[in-house]
């Protein structure tokens, strides 16, 4: 059965610990596809404007390249607004009627799952995926949720971390994949 992994988040910047979030699921899991799925306004964190979209996206590419099973999907920039995690899940729901879909969040989030939108259709419509994610304890999975756990490669990186080391004049080289921190320099985003 092809087994079609689902990456949402803000992704402003995508940085280190995205990235290995996404080689630990494909080695686990045997991923067919992995999708990175931007969101446009993430429902936990309505106070704070993300970066522009096409600059975020544009990090990813970067992030991304040269890697063969991962893909951005952009449908949550493109409807714009809240990004509601079951209106994507339904989308890909319908267009892999057989695939096994895995819904990737850093451990961080496990706890909140039973609050979010639908969430019982969610439940039924994708298995969830916990990535350990440093000084976050392990939390019991919210019923009717379903959920995987992943060994990974737990690394304490945050991408407000991130931003708020590039505003203070700090590298963050080795934080970013290398071609995401030029981009970022040479751009001046973030500052
Ligand atoms: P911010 O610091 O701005 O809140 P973030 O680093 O948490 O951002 P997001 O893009 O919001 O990044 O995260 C998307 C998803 O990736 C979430 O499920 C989050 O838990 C997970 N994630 C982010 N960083 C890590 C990490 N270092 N380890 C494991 N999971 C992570």
């Amino acid at each position: 059965m092809e087994r079609i992994g689902l990456f949402g988040g803000s992704f402003d910047p995508v940085h280190c610990g995205h990235w290995l979030v996404a080689q630990a699921a494909l080695e686990e899991l045997q991923l067919t596809r992995l999708y990175f799925i931007p969101a446009a306004q993430s429902p936990f964190k309505p106070q704070s404007e993300p970066a522009p979209a096409a600059q975020r996206v544009r990090l990813l590419r970067l992030a991304l390249a040269g890697q063969t099973r991962c893909e951005i999907d952009t449908q949550e920039i493109l409807r714009g607004g809240m990004s509601y995690t079951i209106d994507t899940v339904r989308d890909y729901a319908r267009r892999f009627p057989r695939a096994q879909l895995c819904y990737l969040i850093g451990a961080d989030h496990l706890g909140q799952l039973s609050r979010w939108r639908a969430a019982g259709e969610l439940a039924q419509l994708t298995q969830f995926v916990a990535v350990p994610r440093p000084g976050q304890a392990g939390t019991a999975a919210p019923r009717p949720f379903r959920v995987l756990s992943l060994h990974g490669f737990p690394l304490a990186v945050s991408s407000s971390q991130v931003r708020t080391r590039i505003r203070s004049g700090l590298s963050v080289a080795g934080l970013v994949p290398p071609a995401v921190a030029e981009a970022i320099a040479r751009e001046g985003w973030y500052r």
